[in-house]
Formats: structure tokens, sequence, C-alpha cells
């Protein structure tokens, strides 16, 4: 991982995964991907450890993975914001790190050490072992999500601090419309 990433991406694996929707608002309804090979590159470039047995997932893998996917998101969504995460939620994302848990190996040397997942887990495993390192590790008070999406990141700024996913993504449209909306004649 560059130290670009760092500065302007999300700030961890999990996160890149949980922001692997397109939607421009607070939908989270298009996917970044359209196939399980785009989401496996897709989570390498953001800094996911992938075991190279891991094969692409599946379509019934794809949709677990979703689910997954919009429970993390809903639970570090409500950290971010200051709200009590839904329990529904909740137990899906301890039930997905409990069993990615019970067939982890605990690596202890060459360029892998911590908890890996078994040799069944594939990419579900490894994100659920991802997302317990991250609640473990991450500073939580740090997490933020976008102003204008619902992309979710690390705030390593000072002072008021980084409001958008990216200034390309988000940023720059948000400028734009509240230009706009300055200039618009008062009816
Ligand atoms: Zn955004």
């Amino acid at each position: 991982m560059t130290d670009r990433s760092a500065t302007t991406g999300p700030g961890h694996p999990i996160l890149a995964f949980v922001n692997t929707v397109a939607d421009d608002g607070k939908t989270r309804n298009r996917d970044t991907f359209a196939t399980g090979g785009e989401l496996l590159a897709q989570l390498r470039s953001g800094g996911l450890d992938i075991p190279t047995v891991v094969q692409p997932p599946g379509q019934g893998q794809l949709r677990a993975l979703r689910y997954l996917r919009e429970a993390t998101w809903s639970v570090l969504s409500a950290i971010a914001t200051g709200r009590t995460p839904g329990r529904e939620e909740r137990l899906v994302i301890e039930s997905a790190m409990k069993g990615a848990m019970a067939d982890a190996d605990l690596a202890l040397g060459g360029t892998r050490i911590g908890w890996q997942p078994g040799p069944l887990g594939g990419l579900h495993d490894t994100l659920a072992l991802c997302l317990a390192g991250f609640l473990a590790s991450a500073d939580l008070d740090r997490l933020r999500e976008c102003r204008r999406c619902t992309h979710l990141f690390l705030d390593h700024g000072r002072g008021t601090g980084r409001r958008w996913c990216s200034m390309a993504r988000c940023g720059n449209r948000a400028k734009a419309a509240s230009f706009r909306e300055r200039r618009r004649p008062v009816a």
C-alpha cells in the first residue's frame, strides 16, 4: 500500500470493502464491481491481504459478501455518527467474526503474522478477520462518514477535519452544488 492511500483513501482495507458502492447519495444500491474477480481486485488495491489460494467469489458468495458488507456498514456508520448500532446488524458481524475465528490459523512467522483465514474460509473469512482486527485496533474516534455519500474513512486531519470521502468523488461536486445554491435568485 502506498502513502497516497493513507491520506486520500479510506485508511483501512475493511473500509475499502464497505465503500464498494457507487451510489452518489445516501442510498447503497449500486456495486462498484460486476464480478467476483473485480471485487477481489478492488479489495487488493484497497490494501486487503488476500491469500493467493482465495478464488474470486461466485454469485452465491457475492450475495453473502454483500450481506456482510451492509451489516458492517450499518454498524460502522452508527459508530461514526454516534448512534447505537442495530442489534440485528451487530449479530450478523459477530457471527461472521466468530465463524472465521473458529477456522482461523494463528500465523507467527514469515510475512503474515496474526489470525489467518482457514483453508475453506475464502474471502468472507478474510474480511471477517479484517473487521475484527479493525474493531480491536483502529482509532474509532476518527471514523467518519462522507457528508454526501455513505463511504467511510478514518480522518487523521486536525481542526474541522475531512468531510468528504474524496475531493474527486464528492468534495468538488458538493462545493459546486452549494455555489449554485448561493447564486440562485430569491423567488
Ligand atoms: Zn462521498
